[in-house]
């Protein structure tokens, strides 16, 4: 009968009326975030040996490892280790397929930026990511394990070489802008463009 529909879309919204909203006022509210969520990618220098599993296991190519041998220990210094973050789509493979937990999902879900070219984000920019993660979570990673706090880190932890000061603060930590690199730069991952120098991290390291 006509007028029904009305009166049922009437009835509805006043039972709302007296509901609590469903929606958060974000930013100023937000919505607790389940544990495990995979909201971000966090790498865990600390944790990386550069064994580049991770790249490989990458579908979309996003991210770039590159080491060279230390003839010191046998290890892999890591040169560079990049995420292009404007081709990940948060599959989780490469989290899947790391040996040593050192990357893992977690960390910021509010990650919109103005420059998309900010979302390459080198070895620098990862580890001020991965650094403030910890420190807002008790030094402990996404997965559940104790994390070294700074100054209990050994600064050549892992098989990698890591230079000094890479985890104080006003050095390593955002200490500084993180190189983005341009169309066509050495390190632009856009399709068209020159390709990165190849992972070197599958070497097996000289004895
Ligand atoms: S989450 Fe998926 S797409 Fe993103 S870097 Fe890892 S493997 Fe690649
Ligand atoms: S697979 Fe893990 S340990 Fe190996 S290079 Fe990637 S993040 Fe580092």
């Amino acid at each position: 009968m006509f007028g029904i529909g009305i009166a049922r879309g009437m009835l509805l919204t006043l039972r709302h009326l007296f509901k609590q909203p469903f929606t958060f006022q974000y930013p100023e509210e937000r919505r607790p975030i389940p544990e495990n969520a995979r909201t971000n990618l966090l790498w865990f220098e600390e944790r990386c040996t550069g064994c580049s599993t991770c790249a490989q296991a990458c579908p979309d190519g996003c991210i770039l490892v590159q080491t060279s041998p230390n003839a010191e220990d046998g290890t892999l210094n890591i040169d560079r280790y990049e995420i292009d973050f404007r081709l990940c789509m948060y599959c989780g493979l490469c989290v899947e397929a790391c040996p040593y937990e050192a990357i893992q999902a977690g960390g910021p879900y509010d990650d919109a930026v103005y420059d998309f070219g900010a979302l390459y984000r080198d070895k620098h920019a990862l580890t001020a990511m991965a650094q403030e993660y910890l420190r807002t979570h008790d030094w402990t990673y996404p997965i559940g394990k104790v994390a070294p706090k700074p100054e209990e880190r050994d600064l050549r932890l892992g098989k990698a070489s890591r230079g000094v000061g890479a985890f104080t603060p006003d050095v390593g930590l955002g200490g500084g802008p993180t190189p983005i690199p341009m169309a066509g730069e050495k390190g632009d991952r856009r399709p068209g463009n020159v390709a990165p120098p190849p992972s070197s991290g599958n070497r097996a390291p000289s004895s």
